[in-house]
């Protein structure tokens, strides 16, 4: 069999933070060679998959990542080489199965997402299609149509992504009016380039935080809203007709779960779970606000499902994703579903730590008509595998930064490309 894997070599590389993370490379008897490297969060819920660093304090400050390499050099490598490459589930069940932990603490789910991911890559090569087909064939060979997901572009950058003084983590505009995705990044960046006019002229920090979106100090959190507004009309759109807004407010991380209280120092206010979801639907009534990422934190779900139940998410269209919330798992998905939580989920393949985990839980997401959000995490890559995922399985959305940085614009020129391939 020529597509028989012949060697894996995983290799310590830096993020787009300067943080050690894997690359992996397969080479296949054949001799074609795919590659993949893994991103890293660093608001990571507590339920995501684990992600193993040496904790050695003379490398890297302990971040290193050179046991979940040898692991897939040694342990991993061991097991798979032989194999064909094409066997995405069954080897994604085996790097499950040699781990053995409910989390993938053994190997690293860093480690075994590098072999997942790469495992695609090269068997994408090696049936000659370019991946988001190859991964088409994975997820549902029967779904006829590509379509390119809509942006949300996060142009302004707080909460653990920035050292402003804004909580709320994330503030997105999503073009979602305009037909072609080509376009839809187009506006993104006309947007993303008058925010910045428009906070130098006022004498704003226009440095850039970890996703790429300005990261000034501001007067409080609703002036961030109106700067956007200003933005979008100053870049000739329409908010709400052309363009609404997201953001992904990140609660879990000022979430004080001893007293159930979310706490925007910025503001100076601390809410309990009903007022926060009060507070959000003031800025719905007066913003196009129409995403709502992780309102409230990754233990709340009593009151993740009051507000799911809340007339106002219907009315005005809202996107409730869980993020921390879902951590990509089957399993809490399952729960959300159950508990009718949320409409939406966040998909980070690197908090599950399987190619083949992601589909599964997408499946399930989008079999009870949950809209999909495919992300990156604040530490990337240049690795694009998110852009082809994102086509392969129709997401509606995708979550890759703002319209600056080398690592973000990577996957939005990845679609440019997917979108001219399909014509
Ligand atoms: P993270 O942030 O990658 O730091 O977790 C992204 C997000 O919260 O969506
Ligand atoms: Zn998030």
């Amino acid at each position: 069999m020529p597509d028989k894997i012949k060697k894996i070599k995983a290799l310590e590389i830096l993020d787009s933070r300067g943080e050690p993370t894997l690359q992996v490379e397969i080479e296949l008897a054949n001799g074609l060679i795919g590659q993949a490297a893994v991103p890293s969060g660093a608001s990571t819920g507590i339920f995501e998959a684990h992600e193993l660093r040496d904790n050695d304090p003379f490398r890297y400050g302990g971040k290193g990542v050179l046991k979940a390499v040898a692991n897939v050099n040694d342990l991993i490598a061991r097991e798979l080489v032989g194999l064909r490459v094409t066997e995405q589930k069954k080897i994604d069940q085996l790097m499950i199965d040699l781990d053995g932990t409910k989390n993938k603490s053994k190997l690293g789910a860093n480690a075994i997402l590098g072999v997942s991911l790469a495992l695609a890559q090269t068997a994408a090569k090696s049936t000659g299609q370019p991946l988001y087909r190859y991964l088409r064939s994975l997820y549902n060979p029967k779904l006829k149509n590509f379509l390119l997901p809509t942006p949300v572009v996060n142009v302004i950058n707080g909460g653990k992504h920035a050292s402003s003084n804004i909580n709320l983590q994330e503030f997105w505009i999503v073009p979602h009016k305009a037909p072609e995705f080509k376009e839809k990044l187009q506006q993104a960046s006309g947007i993303f380039h008058a925010l910045g006019e428009l906070l130098h002229s006022i004498g704003y920090d226009t440095d850039l935080g970890n996703e790429g979106g300005y990261a000034p100090n501001v007067k409080s959190h609703r002036e961030v809203f109106d700067l956007l507004i200003q933005a979008i009309e100053s870049a000739g759109y329409e908010p709400r007709e052309d363009i609404v807004l997201g953001i992904d407010a990140g609660s879990s991380v000022f979430y004080d779960s001893q007293t159930s209280t979310y706490n925007l120092k910025l503001d100076q206010k601390v809410f309990s779970s009903r007022d926060f979801i009060d507070y959000y639907s003031d800025l719905v009534d007066d913003y196009p606000l129409e995403f709502l990422e992780d309102p409230l934190a990754e233990e709340d779900w009593e009151n993740w499902q009051i507000f799911t139940k809340n007339p106002l998410v219907k009315q005005n269209n809202i996107k409730l994703i869980g993020d921390d919330l879902f951590v990509t798992n089957k399993e809490r998905l399952q729960k959300g579903i159950a508990m009718k939580v949320a409409n939406s989920i966040l998909i980070k393949p690197n908090q599950i730590g399987t190619l083949s985990e992601t589909l599964e839980t997408i499946s399930l997401a989008q079999k009870n008509n949950y809209q999909v959000i495919v992300s990156h995490r604040s530490g990337e890559t240049t690795d694009t595998t998110i852009a082809d995922l994102a086509v392969a399985v129709n997401a509606q959305f995708i979550k890759t930064g703002s319209t600056a940085r080398g690592e973000r614009i990577a996957k939005y020129n990845r679609l440019l490309s997917i979108e001219e391939d399909l014509k």
